[in-house]
């Protein structure tokens, strides 16, 4: 790929070193239910932090990574090449919260975060709300000094690991009744209770379950933000987080195609391999194909961020970047599944286990048709040259 500076090819050297030396444990975690020995998640952390892949997203005064967006995307895309969540060690904590966080809540969250002492998830989406993120029902309550928080939260991922909560509620009373708030809990807290635990289609670590807070007082120092800015937050959060699931999903088609094209070269059938089948030619060079176009969508939506792209624009170059990748990736892995024949359904494969992991990609941080409205939306407001 053209136009990588001395200090891009570092970072993106590195993190293909990192993602090599994790991709031997996958087996392992895959037949644990996601869990390795915790002195070796301990150790990949470490590493990660050695290697200075933690919070490359983060500001390097407050001893972050301060990396381009471009970096960060190779960086993910590079950890993307791992299955069973392994390389979330390498981890990318919320970059919007620096610039609104209090000086309290940068030495209690923040700092932390970016050494890697703590860890934080998220509990947003509801039952009833999960698109359509204005539908939360989840009510905070002004109490004298004190926030008291109510509600119930899907999919809350990391949930077992995390030791603090970002909670997004409704306001309940005073001037911004109705208006979304953003709340730091302190995990565990009174009042915070796991409703259930449910299976997910993948194999990691890092569970999703439903979480009930109930009047779980929080001071009124824990509120990110102003009163009303919950919404804000979430946009932000959004534009990065779709921005770096499309990176990941190179990573992992990247794994597929080299994975699916050595077992090609390999696999002889009636005395020749199969790579050179045009059935199978077919499925290697759609997904070559795809994977490249896919790639620089990416890249340059990251280098147009560097740029100072209108952040308007920015939002719907993310959508179409990660609309893109992350159907990309799913039809290389259905391929892939299909060149290693009855192998590619046995969980030992590589591209079985991509084809059950890859699948979320087109429906968290906003589904595929969620990703079509964003990008249909400001064809209209804005024209379609705008977005080219
Ligand atoms: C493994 C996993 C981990 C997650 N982790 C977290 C987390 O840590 N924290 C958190 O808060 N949430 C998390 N989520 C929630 C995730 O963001 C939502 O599942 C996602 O936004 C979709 O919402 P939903 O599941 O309610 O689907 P729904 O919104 O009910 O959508 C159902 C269907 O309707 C379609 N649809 C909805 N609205 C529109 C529209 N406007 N136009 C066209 N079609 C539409 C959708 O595309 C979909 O096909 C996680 C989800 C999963 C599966």
């Amino acid at each position: 790929m053209y136009g990588l500076s001395a200090e891009d090819l570092q970072i993106q050297d590195r993190a293909r070193t990192f993602a090599d030396e994790l991709i031997p444990f996958e087996v392992e975690a895959e037949m644990n239910g996601g869990d390795l020995p915790k002195d070796v998640v301990a150790a990949h952390k470490a590493r990660a932090i050695e290697l200075g892949l933690y919070a490359t997203n983060m500001p390097a005064e407050l001893g972050g990574g301060g990396c381009s967006s471009l970096q960060q995307v190779l960086v993910q895309e590079q950890v993307g090449r791992v299955t069973n969540a392994l390389a979330w060690v390498a981890a990318t904590p919320p970059s919007w919260l620096p610039s609104v966080a209090t000086p309290y809540q940068l030495e209690r969250f923040v700092r932390p975060t970016v050494r890697g002492e703590r860890e934080e998830c998220y509990a947003i989406t509801e039952e009833g709300a999960g698109s359509d993120v204005d539908a939360i029902i989840a009510t905070a309550r002004r109490d004298g000094d004190d926030y008291l928080l109510t509600g119930e939260k899907w999919h809350v991922t990391s949930y077992n690991s995390a030791d603090y909560a970002f909670f997004q509620a409704k306001l309940v009373g005073g001037a911004h009744d109705g208006e979304h708030a953003m709340f730091l809990v302190d995990l565990p807290s009174p009042g915070v209770t796991v409703v259930r635990t449910p299976a997910y289609s993948h194999t990691i670590s890092h569970h999703h379950p439903i979480v009930a807070f109930t009047d779980v007082r929080v001071p009124a120092s824990h509120l990110v933000g102003a009163e009303g800015d919950g919404m804000s937050f979430a946009y932000e959060w959004f534009r990065f987080e779709r921005m770096m699931v499309a990176a990941r999903c190179l990573g992992g088609a990247q794994r597929l195609v080299e994975e699916m094209a050595s077992f090609a070269q390999e696999r002889e059938v009636q005395g020749r391999p199969i790579a050179a089948l045009g059935a199978i030619q077919g499925m290697l060079a759609d997904s070559q194909t795809e994977l490249f176009a896919a790639r620089s969508m990416v890249y340059e939506t990251a280098r147009g961020i560097d740029a100072g792209t209108d952040v308007k624009i920015q939002h719907a170059q993310c959508s179409m970047a990660k609309l893109y990748a992350s159907e990309m990736a799913g039809r290389v892995a259905d391929r892939a599944v299909q060149v290693f024949g009855g192998r590619g359904y046995m969980r030992e494969n590589v591209a079985e286990r991509f084809f059950r992991e890859l699948r979320v990609e087109r429906i968290w941080e906003g589904t595929s048709e969620v990703q079509r409205a964003i990008i249909a939306d400001q064809m209209t407001k804005r024209g379609p040259r705008s977005l080219a």
